[in-house]
């Protein structure tokens, strides 16, 4: 099933139960927050699987709109610097407005303000939560790992495919510095900052 639907959100009753994260027309946050959206193509999703995802999609928009994740991202620091691990030499001012330009590698142009992406679930039984490829719009999801994340936890990993898609990278194998990479550090701040929704 292939399915285009814009995402487009109203933000008074979400911002109404955001009760710990400041509001997206908070003069710190990035001047193109307030216009920021996810357009998603969904792919051999079902209905119960569509949900969690613009559950999740809407936890990555709330939260990346609060004036505590322009912090976050700010203030990273990775070896004592306020630096992320593999990021492309670009400052964390630079990362920060990198997501709010939204202009993917493959499939992007200037004024894009948000995330355009095409998610496609598959079933195996590997290790592998998903996966993209640097020259694809598409990203893969297994539905082994999505039937039971939670939408926090899909948050945390649309968020993590979303920056490969902007061009960021990391290592294949695990390190104590990978995790401080742009896909992972900044999964895991949206995954943390999306709990307290
Ligand atoms: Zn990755």
């Amino acid at each position: 099933m292939t399915r285009m639907l814009p995402l487009i959100f109203s933000f008074t009753p979400l911002w109404a139960t955001a009760s710990s994260l400041a509001p997206f027309n908070d003069p710190a946050v990035h001047p193109l927050a307030a216009t920021w959206q996810a357009r998603v193509r969904l792919i051999n999703f079902d209905r119960t699987q569509e949900e969690k995802l613009w559950h999740a999609v809407k936890l990555i928009q709330r939260v990346i709109r609060s004036a505590e994740f322009r912090r976050r991202v700010l203030n990273y620091k990775f070896n004592g610097e306020q630096k992320f691990n593999d990021s492309g030499g670009l400052t964390n001012d630079a990362i920060y407005n990198k997501i709010f330009e939204g202009v993917e590698t493959i499939g992007g142009s200037p004024g894009d303000n948000g995330m355009d992406v095409e998610l496609e679930l598959y079933h195996q039984a590997t290790n592998t939560i998903g996966y993209t490829y640097p020259t694809a719009q598409r990203i893969w999801i297994n539905t082994k790992y999505f039937s039971k994340y939670s939408p926090v936890k899909v948050a945390d990993n649309l968020m993590h495919e979303w920056m490969h898609k902007l061009g960021f990278t990391h290592d294949t194998a695990w390190s104590p510095e990978r995790d401080h990479s742009v896909p992972y550090a900044v999964g895991y701040i949206v995954e943390e900052l999306a709990q307290k929704i």
